[in-house]
């Protein structure tokens, strides 16, 4: 697992240096042609050299070999776009690391098959080549809005109704899994799980959430906090009984408003918590426990999952008690900007 983050950043490194140096150079990202709020947008994540292997030498040739290649591929996509107007220099810097990564998209420019506002989206750091559709439909809906926003709310998936288009999460153990009510988790999917103790409330998260949030609790505990667990990892089986249950006593447009339905809940995730209450009626948001956790739980690498504000956005009401982990470079980011954990993989780039 490391071996391979090492090995995909170490060519990540290798293509940067050898295709985008003259570019860096020339301080290639002008600052008055920034997307929307860059400030947002991660950086590197590159391990430390205690937690990864050396790679081999095999891995370091097979490296430099794409590196060659994706240089390649950006040499041929910068002379086609050299003879298309209408772009400006950073779209057409973002193109071609993105022709560089992505052979496909490469040849369909090749054979004249991307048109001009498909070049407008993919020239923006944060598109998603797969959405290309459904950019030119909110751009025909919402013609006011800036390219930029367009890609951001199509990555929002603001343009599909709650639980109207289902994608199944494709990497269920990742820690950056995304669940909401766009995304949902195999059935029979079931983390590797740790209970989180005596002292630290009921239930348990997966070893990496359990033992962040226990050093959260000893950390809370120090100012004179107490932080509990009262609910956090629950199964498919339990979501299901849950949500069916609610649906004898209400309907499901009111039942959606509370409750996942089941492969929906980030609590099948192993990675989140509600912490003391799991009710607006206990007016959490007024505790000290909530305003230690505001200002601290990102350093432990929880976020506000749903916060106030992002309702559109979240599917959720305000949640001060839910907590969920993502780490601590993600936590910061999310919390520091005051962005949702969906704006924040909206944001991010998908070209390196
Ligand atoms: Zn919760």
């Amino acid at each position: 697992m490391h071996k391979r983050i090492f090995w995909r950043s170490l060519r990540l490194l290798l293509v940067v240096a050898l295709c985008l140096g003259a570019l860096a150079t020339a301080g290639a990202v002008g600052r008055n042609e920034v997307p929307v709020r860059p400030e947002a947008m991660p950086v590197a994540d590159v391990p430390s050299e205690e937690t990864s292997p050396a790679p081999t030498q095999e891995e370091i040739r097979a490296a430099e070999e794409e590196a060659k290649a994706a240089s390649a591929r950006q040499r041929r996509a910068s002379g086609l776009l050299a003879r298309r107007g209408g772009l400006t220099g950073q779209q057409r810097e973002v193109l071609c690391t993105r022709m560089g990564a992505d052979e496909v998209l490469l040849q369909r420019l090749e054979r004249g098959e991307l048109t001009r506002t498909e070049l407008t989206w993919l020239g923006i750091p944060n598109a998603r080549a797969d959405r290309l559709d459904r950019y030119d439909a909110w751009a025909a809906e919402y013609p006011e809005d800036s390219p930029e926003t367009t890609v951001l709310q199509v990555n929002l998936d603001m343009d599909q109704d709650f639980y109207s288009l289902i994608w199944e999460t494709a990497d269920p153990a990742s820690l950056e899994v995304l669940v909401n009510k766009h995304y949902a988790l195999p059935a029979g999917y079931v983390p590797e799980l740790e209970a989180l103790g005596k002292g630290y409330g009921s239930g348990s998260l997966r070893p990496e959430a359990a033992q962040a949030f226990r050093a959260m609790a000893d950390g809370a505990r120090a100012d004179g906090v107490s932080l509990r667990s009262v609910s956090a990892y629950r199964s498919y089986k339990q979501q299901n009984s849950t949500y069916h249950r609610y649906l004898k006593q209400y309907k499901q447009t009111t039942v959606d408003t509370f409750s996942a339905r089941p492969g929906h809940s980030e609590h099948q995730t192993g990675l989140s918590l509600d912490i003391n209450v799991a009710s607006t009626r206990a007016h959490f948001e007024n505790t000290a426990a909530f305003a230690w956790l505001k200002e601290h739980c990102a350093e432990y690498g929880f976020i506000l999952r749903y916060d106030k504000g992002k309702e559109a956005i979240t599917g959720y009401r305000f949640e001060p008690w839910h907590y969920r982990y993502v780490g601590q470079e993600i936590a910061k980011t999310c919390m520091d900007q005051g962005i949702s954990y969906e704006e924040y993989l909206s944001l991010r780039p998908t070209v390196n």
